[in-house]
Parts: structure tokens; sequence; C-alpha cells
């Protein structure tokens, strides 16, 4: 059941997922399509996220948005009144270090895979200061057998300044490490699923990225409602690999499921693999920190594993 709305703003909103958005051309949602959008979130009861380019809005816009409750996603150069910050590249968290950070504020930081192995320290610095800082991979599809490992030393050097962050009493929260310690069930992106996108055009999507797609298809518009064929392939008991994985903070990404195997239910191996390089290793911060004190007594352990693609696991599927 859809439970959260994105709305684009303009074609050049901010991306703030795995996907780029290559389009530099502005084209406002027209305030009347705006104001669709708010009713049928009010109709439907749905979380709204509205999602900014990287201009102020017109006169008018700001009163219509704060029409409904919702969360404001911006790119760093308008980011007064932010809920979510979105960093594009490295640049921009260097620009943010230096500005400042609010603590109220959580960062997103979309990133290639060689500038994050090269700059933990500013990922570090921005860590100790905000309340959530979220890591999106923006080659994800590109990651080497080498970048494997590469990303294993990355989040072990990482996790354990993530320990000394907790022994000086703070409590940073870093998705690729702390989220799955939370969690006790899948918590993925629900594209299709739990989550529809509204475009400025007025159609629905999948998720920004299907809309900024050359192939990405309309799911339904504001005029005649929407119409997701085939919901089911987007929920997680007709995926046929990640129903039985427990790397419960993977996003699942439906977009880059179906760039690299064509279908939106079934993940790539990369996307498998990174998402169980952090589970295991979430799995070593948990065990670190209950050796230094009491820690999230209620959650279970994360068990050990021996694979990392839950694909290779396929023929024990049976016999559970
Ligand atoms: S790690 Fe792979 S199998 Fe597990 S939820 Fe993520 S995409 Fe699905």
């Amino acid at each position: 059941m859809i439970q959260y709305i994105v709305i684009l703003l303009d074609d050049t909103s901010v991306p703030f997922c795995h996907y780029p958005n290559k389009k530099q051309e502005r084209r406002l949602m027209p305030l009347d399509t705006l104001k669709a959008g708010i009713l049928y979130a009010m109709k439907e009861n749905l979380n709204v996220q509205f999602v900014y380019p990287s201009y102020h809005l017109p006169v008018g816009y700001e009163e219509v948005i704060e029409s409904i409750d919702h969360v404001k996603i911006k790119p760093l150069v308008v980011s007064d009144g932010a809920d979510v910050v979105v960093l594009d590249g490295m640049e921009e968290a260097e620009l943010l270090v230096r500005k400042g950070m609010k603590y109220a504020t959580s960062y997103v930081l979309r990133i290639d895979k060689d500038s994050l192995f090269a700059q933990s320290d500013t990922i570090l610095s921005i860590l100790d200061k905000v309340a959530r800082l979220n890591v999106v991979l923006t080659d994800l599809d590109r990651f080497s057998n080498d970048d494997f490992v590469s990303y294993r030393e990355w989040l072990q050097m990482l996790s354990k300044a993530v320990v000394n962050l907790y022994v000086e009493g703070k409590s940073p929260q870093l998705n690729l490490l702390t989220d799955r310690m939370m969690l006790d069930g899948m918590n993925n992106c629900g594209a299709g699923d739990t989550c529809v996108t509204l475009a400025p055009d007025g159609n629905f999507y999948v998720c920004p990225a299907f809309y900024l797609s050359e192939d990405g298809n309309p799911v339904g518009s504001l005029h005649n409602g929407l119409d997701v064929r085939n919901p089911q392939l987007y929920r997680l008991d007709h995926a046929p690999i990640c129903r039985h994985c427990d790397a419960y903070q993977c996003k699942r990404c439906i977009w880059l499921n179906r760039k690299l195997t064509l279908e939106v239910n079934t993940p790539s191996h990369e996307q498998c693999v990174v998402a169980h390089l952090e589970r295991n290793e979430s799995r070593n911060l948990m065990l670190t920190l209950r050796r230094c004190g009491e820690f999230l007594p209620n959650k279970k352990e994360i068990k050990e594993i021996s694979y990392l693609d839950p694909y290779d696991m396929r023929n024990e599927w049976n016999n559970q």
C-alpha cells in the first residue's frame, strides 16, 4: 500500500539516491499541479517529501507547500529550512565542512567509490556533527572484486571511528553501519510498493529515477489516478532473492535492478555484495560496542554468515 509520495518540484530537482539527474533545463511543476498533488496526498493520507531544485522557488510556491506536513529535501546551495540536505559529491561535502553543519539536519552524500575510499576524513568530520548521514554510492554498478575488498577495508576503518564516537557518548547515525543494528526486518526504499513519485508533468512514476530515465514510463497521473501495473513485482514477497535475505538496511533499488538485470525484482550481484559487506561490518560494530558496555539490549545479535550474495545460497532455500 502506498504510504509516501515524493514530489519533484522541477525537472532539475536534486537527485538524492543512486540515480543521476542530467537534466539542466528547468521545468517547474505548475502551481495547479502542485496543489492537485497535495490534495491527492491529503486524500490518500500520504507522507510527503518535496524535492527542491538549486534555485529559489517563485512567490506563492512555499505558501502552498506549507499547507501540508512534509519533509524538504534540498541541495546544499539552497539548504535553508531543509530537513534533508543533499551533498552531490565530495566538493560539496568539503564545502559543508568549511561552512559548518546544522546538527538537527540529516545529510545525504552522493559519492562515487574512488572519492569515498580517498576521503574518509571529510566523511568523519560530517558524521561527528550531524543528526544523520546517509552515504549513497553513485557507481555501485561498477564495483569490481578489488573494489569489494577496498569497500570492506573502508567500512572497517569507519567502524573503528564510529566506536570512538559512541565511547565519547555520541550516537552517530550512518546508514551503512548503524541502520542494520537497529532493524528487525527489511527497511528498503519501497519504490512502487509503499512509495510513489509525482513529477512536474503531473504523472506518477515508480521513483524519480524512472521519471528521469529515457524509458521510464509513468504509472498513472493525477488526472487518471495511480495505476501501477503488476504491483506485486515491487513487493518483497515476490522478490525471489531478497525475500531470503537479512541485509535489512539494503535499499533494494528497483531502478538499479532494472538497469542491471532488466527485472525490477531481481538484484545485481554488486548491490547484494555491497549490502552484505555493510551488514557484516554492522555485525562486528554491534559486537564491539557490546564489549564496551550495554548496547541495544533488546536487539538480537546479527548472525554470522558465510556468503556475500544470497543468490549463491539458492540451493538451500528449498530446505528452509
Ligand atoms: S542484499 Fe541483495 S538480496 Fe538482500 S535485500 Fe539487498 S538486493 Fe535484495
